[in-house]
């Protein structure tokens, strides 16, 4: 199932196209240092991770939805529904967004790449 596949690959930091080479240098995204630094292409079926200049630039779309959806179903679902206070709430928020962009950051372009190159199970 390409959705599974692209989920495989997006969570553990792998080739979206055989699921074997690493992604990012570093499986760390809270290695501050070298939590950006991506392979230029896959070390085991040679896939370019490298694809063209610009093409990360999506992948702020990508972000933006993660943060969108983070940000309605926390407000919605403690502020409106459970009636928590909403500067607790936000407070909550802008914790996650400081503590996890980089994660973020990786889940984007993960998720971008997996958009347009396919899991091909040959390659494995
Ligand atoms: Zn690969």
């Amino acid at each position: 199932m390409p959705l599974l596949d692209s989920l495989t690959s997006v969570r553990k930091n792998k080739c979206p196209r055989c699921h074997q080479g690493q992604f990012f240098v570093t499986n760390n995204h809270y290695n501050l240092k070298h939590f950006d630094e991506m392979n230029t292409a896959c070390s085991h079926c040679g896939e370019s991770f490298v694809r063209e200049p610009g093409f990360y630039i999506g992948a702020m779309y990508i972000s933006y939805a993660i943060s969108v959806a983070i940000t309605t179903v926390g407000f919605w679902g403690l502020v409106v529904y459970l009636g928590v206070n909403h500067y607790l709430v936000l407070g909550c928020l802008i914790f996650i967004f400081v503590a996890n962009w980089t994660l973020f950051f990786r889940l984007a372009r993960l998720i971008w790449i997996n958009m347009f190159v396919k899991y091909d199970p040959t390659q494995r």
